[in-house]
């Protein structure tokens, strides 16, 4: 089985990495596909989120990253992948339902794995809220993350 794990991935953080190996453990080959949403105004490029993604992979063969600007479910057919997503909790599967209704219409399908407990209160926006007020981030992000936001500063 291949699947299609669509984020923004801005930043990476340890919450996404579980679900990816979780992935691992249950699929042949993981897609990793940095959304690129021009209303959105990122932390980094799509180009870095992608790049970040692949050197913390960078030894499993079997993860691929891929930069989409279009839709997910699309993109999902055309690499014969089912999407998967994570829920954190209720308020997310109802934005997820919706969505992964529209992506079977499309003619994509989506499994859903629910969120360690441990990883629950991490989020991009969250590492985001600290960064601003120079909160600890450390053990939100993988170390090359950490690294990242230290450069650019925030
Ligand atoms: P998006 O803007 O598309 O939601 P994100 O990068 O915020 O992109 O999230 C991508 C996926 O990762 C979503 O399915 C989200 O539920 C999941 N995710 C984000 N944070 C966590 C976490 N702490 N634990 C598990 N899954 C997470």
């Amino acid at each position: 089985m291949r699947v299609l794990f669509p984020g923004s991935f801005d930043p990476l953080t340890n919450g996404h990495v579980h679900i990816i190996e979780r992935l691992l453990a249950i699929a042949d080959e993981v897609l990793l596909a940095v959304c690129v949403n021009p209303r959105k105004t990122g932390l980094f490029p799509a180009e870095e989120r992608a790049a970040l993604l692949r050197e913390h992979f960078a030894e499993e063969a079997r993860v691929r990253v891929l930069i989409e600007t279009g839709l997910v479910a699309l993109a999902a057919r055309r690499e014969g992948a089912v999407l998967v997503r994570a829920l954190r909790g209720g308020a997310e599967m109802d934005c997820e339902e919706q969505q992964a209704r529209i992506n079977r219409r499309l003619g994509a399908e989506t499994l859903f794995l629910l969120a360690d407990p441990a990883y629950l209160h991490i989020s991009s926006s969250a590492v985001k809220e600290l960064l601003a007020f120079g909160g600890p981030i450390g053990d939100m992000v993988p170390p090359r993350v950490a690294a990242a936001l230290a450069v650019i500063g925030r």
